[in-house]
């Protein structure tokens, strides 16, 4: 008999954790995945899912998550509503808190997932998906053809402008300061883009439109003057925030606060591995996230027979 509650507690039921699931759960580990808020993750706020392979016609997120899931649970693994508020660290047995119970474990997968950082202006939430986004690579290819805009200045921003400029009849790049904080190569190749046109000293007040986006209410910040900006997309870049709150400081994270994972999904504390967007990477998508499930519950896989094997 273990002396443990589960071989393995996964933290979050987004694509990450839930690819993690199913890999555990044909592993035979007596596993179980715990969800804060509505399983799916970021999948569920997505409309329509064109880039994830095998959906030739795309499909929706709520669809998606729903497949993702019932193939987990064919695999067995526990599915419970729950909030993680804190994990102890042991050797080698971890405690999970949650708010009305305590579980050990040997390892545990935190996919605990990120969001993107919002303007927080009128119109934005009620746009999001139809015309408003945080993903040029999700959707950028929906606006061939469109007049839209960018709303950033960081490498991620300007990275974004780099791959819309192959669909967008023209990008209004939107920026609150006088210069981008984005790599100058970044800067030189955008500045020199015909389609581009960069309003500096400039935020968005307002996602205009009622079923769809058809313009955003600018203010300059040194002039106050009010303009309003006719475009049917606008793509937003400010940022993301992991969510890592409930681990306060017991594993490394890069400078934006992306947990620090080696490649096989490793932290440092030994049974401990972190997937998907929660993770310090290069790119966030269901694919990488699903991806970095597989290699994680692998690597925990592996994990165990080492500790099985003394
Ligand atoms: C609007 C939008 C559109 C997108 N479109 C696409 C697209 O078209 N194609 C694409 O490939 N990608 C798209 N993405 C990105 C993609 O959805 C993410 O990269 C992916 O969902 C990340 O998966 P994840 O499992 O790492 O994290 P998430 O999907 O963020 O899931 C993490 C889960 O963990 C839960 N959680 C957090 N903290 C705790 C805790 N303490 N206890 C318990 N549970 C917790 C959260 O509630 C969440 O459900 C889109 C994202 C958004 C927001």
């Amino acid at each position: 008999m273990s002396s443990w509650d589960y071989d393995l507690i996964i933290i979050g039921g987004g694509p990450a954790g839930l690819t993690a699931g199913i890999y555990a759960g044909r592993a035979r580990l007596c596993a179980i995945l715990l969800e804060k808020l509505i399983h799916g993750g970021q999948m569920m706020t997505t409309d329509l899912v064109e880039n994830y392979p095998g959906f030739p016609e795309g499909i929706t997120g709520f669809d998606l998550s729903d497949r993702m899931r019932k193939q987990a649970e064919r695999f067995k693994l526990l599915i419970k509503d729950a909030e993680v508020l804190e994990i102890i660290p042991g050797n080698p047995v971890h405690t999970v808190v949650t708010a009305d119970r305590r579980v050990t474990t040997p390892a545990i997968i935190i996919a605990s997932g990120a969001k993107y950082k919002r303007l927080g202006v009128p119109g934005e939430d009620k746009l999001t998906g139809h015309g408003v986004s945080f993903c040029a690579t999700c959707d950028g290819a929906l606006y061939r053809g469109h007049e839209i805009a960018m709303v950033g200045g960081g490498d991620n921003a300007l990275t974004e402008v780099l791959f819309l400029e192959r669909f967008a009849k023209k990008i209004h790049l939107i920026h609150r300061r006088d210069q981008f904080r984005a790599a100058k190569y970044l800067q030189e190749r955008i500045l020199e883009m015909d389609k581009v046109q960069v309003h500096w000293n400039t935020v968005v007040t307002e996602c205009l439109g009622q079923a769809e986006l058809d313009g955003l209410g600018l203010r300059n910040v040194k002039t106050q003057e009010v303009t309003t900006l006719p475009v049917t997309g606008a793509f937003i870049a400010i940022g993301m925030d992991p969510n890592t709150a409930f681990l306060g400081d017991l594993l490394p994270q890069d400078e934006w606060g992306f947990l620090v994972t080696d490649p096989a999904m490793g932290t440092p504390t030994p049974g401990i591995f972190a997937a998907g967007d929660v993770r310090s990477k290069w790119e966030r998508q269901i694919s990488t996230a699903v991806g970095d499930g597989t290699v994680a519950a692998i690597a925990v896989e592996r994990y165990l027979e080492t500790l099985k094997n003394g």
